[in-house]
């Protein structure tokens, strides 16, 4: 039996450089949204297999060997899992769908090598993260040495469950922290095996740790945690209010990726072809249980109606089909209450007066699962709650402008600011607007595209902090400021 066709191991915790059972001996099970079949049973990690990793993360930061470690080393260490990764793609992409729902063509060509992207993106920085000598008196020597945090807990959403693996983990372990993830509990296998691979590739004993388990326990306890020194989190917004709450009793450091309703903004004088395939990808990839998926559609007037009349024939050729197969790009949602969820809310919109143009409906596979047709409301108005609140599934709301001013204005007009697109010929119009947008990024021409090396995260209620690029080694770091007296 090829690999990719292998039954799925039980999972297990990763402590201390050792895949274990929970103390408790307790395992929940991890369920295929597609067909609803049980996939494996994983470990279900308490508050005692919390502080058992916690505790051995942090003596392999305050005594142990990776702090301490020569920065090429630990590089070459990261470096190996990058590859390790990619040589384990059809594996881990597998299990990634079977988990999640999600595409196998996305699982496997965009997941797997963003992760690995990462181990090798950050494992260069190893070497390259430095303090500054300071020009304050001749008499003195002063200079700044940047330290990392020490023990860093990531808690990780179920959309992206490799990928925020590789955002967290792969910047935390460059700048010398150890860290201790907690994979959602409905997506926990990929990070199970990619804590495995960490070890395979050399990354010392409590270093790389993984607690599968439930927010309310596993989650809690790692927030709760006095020797964490950093949460970072990505999530719903309600969790992460919550997780700013107790953290402030240990006065932990954060980094919040929140929810996201992010403005997608065509204008009548961008190549309308790129644009409507761009609006389309822009919401109905990964479901469009994507943080930053497009979901606000803004359309120039004198566009409008060809342009939303072509959206929704688009959105009706796009036809959920079995995750598995290489050809389909529209997935099942995650469970049962996120369907519904998602069905209700373009139900909502219909009764608050917009028009359902395409989908709106359940589209099993094989007679099950969680899938739900592309679905398409036009005539939304910016105040409705189609358009103000997280969806998190294939719902796109298209709603009309006239001009530069109110499309910022409208764009604007939301609680969140994660993501944002801009199509338009016009160099000057895209960067205007793009300055004006109140959001973490901005794409113009394109969407959806993220890279190691660019910055994410959010402005306004889409949270702080930021995973990706240099800016996030600042978030993984501290900077200590050394005074010697020369006289
Ligand atoms: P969620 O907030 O329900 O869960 C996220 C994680 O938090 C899970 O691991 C969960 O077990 C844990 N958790 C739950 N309660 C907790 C508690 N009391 N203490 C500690 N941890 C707890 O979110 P979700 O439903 O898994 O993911 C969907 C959400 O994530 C959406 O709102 C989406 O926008 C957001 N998201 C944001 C980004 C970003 O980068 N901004 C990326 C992906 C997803």
């Amino acid at each position: 039996m090829s690999e990719t066709l292998a039954p799925v191991r039980r999972g297990k915790l990763i402590i201390n450089g050792e895949a274990v059972d929970a103390l408790s001996g307790r395992t929940f099970e991890t369920r295929n949204p597609a067909t609803g079949e049980r996939i494996t049973d994983v470990a279900e990690a308490g508050a005692d297999d919390v502080d058992c990793a916690v505790r051995a993360a942090r003596a392999a930061f305050d005594g142990g060997p990776w702090r301490t470690m020569r920065p090429a080393e630990r590089a070459r260490l990261l470096w190996r899992l990058g590859d390790l990764v990619l040589a384990h793609a059809d594996e881990i992409a597998r299990l990634e769908t079977l988990d999640n729902g999600k595409p196998i063509f996305e699982s496997r060509q965009i997941d797997v090598p963003m992760v690995a992207g990462c181990f090798h993106y950050f494992s260069g920085w190893a070497t390259k993260m430095a303090g500054d000598t300071t020009a304050v008196n001749p008499a003195w020597f002063t200079y700044t040495l940047r330290e990392p945090l020490g023990v860093l807990g990531a808690i990780l959403p179920w959309n992206f469950p490799m990928i925020m693996v590789g955002w967290k983990a792969a910047p935390a372990l460059a700048a010398g922290n150890t860290v201790v993830i907690k994979p959602a509990a409905e997506t926990p296998l990929t990070a199970i095996r990619i804590g495995e691979l960490a070890l395979e590739a050399g990354i010392p004993p409590g270093v790389f740790n993984v607690v599968p388990g439930r927010g309310s326990v596993a989650g809690e306890a790692l927030v709760r945690h006095p020797l964490v020194d950093k949460i970072s989190f990505t999530g719903s917004t309600e969790v992460g209010q919550h997780i700013m709450r107790t953290a402030a009793d240990t006065v932990k450091k954060l980094t919040l990726e929140l929810g996201g309703k992010s403005p997608n903004i065509v204008f009548a004088d961008a190549d309308l072809d790129a644009a409507l395939r761009g609006a389309t990808s822009a919401i109905f990839y990964g479901k469009g249980e994507v943080c930053a998926a497009g979901s606000r559609l803004l359309v120039e007037k004198s566009i409008y109606d060809d342009f939303v009349s072509r959206l929704a024939e688009r959105a009706r050729k796009l036809v959920p089909g079995d995750p598995l197969d290489p050809k389909t790009r529209l997935g099942a949602l995650i469970n049962e209450n996120q369907m519904n969820h998602v069905l209700g809310a373009s139900e909502s919109g219909v009764k608050e007066g917009a028009r359902l143009v395409a989908g709106g409906q359940r589209a099993p596979v094989g007679g099950r699962g969680t899938f739900v047709q592309a679905t398409v409301l036009a005539d939304v108005d910016n105040r409705m709650r189609v358009a103000q609140e997280e969806i998190f599934g294939p719902v796109l709301s298209v709603i009309p402008f006239e001009g530069v001013d109110d499309a910022v204005a409208k764009a604007n007009d939301v609680f969140y600011g994660l993501a944002s697109g801009v199509w338009t010929r016009d160099v000057k119009k895209a960067h205007l607007v793009s300055r004006a947008l109140r959001a973490g990024t901005v794409w113009i021409n394109m969407y959806n595209f993220f890279d190691p090396g660019m910055p994410f995260g959010g402005y306004k209620g889409s949270g702080f902090g930021r995973d990706l690029g240099a800016a996030c080694l600042d978030d993984c770091t501290q900077v200590k400021s050394v005074w010697l007296n020369l006289e």
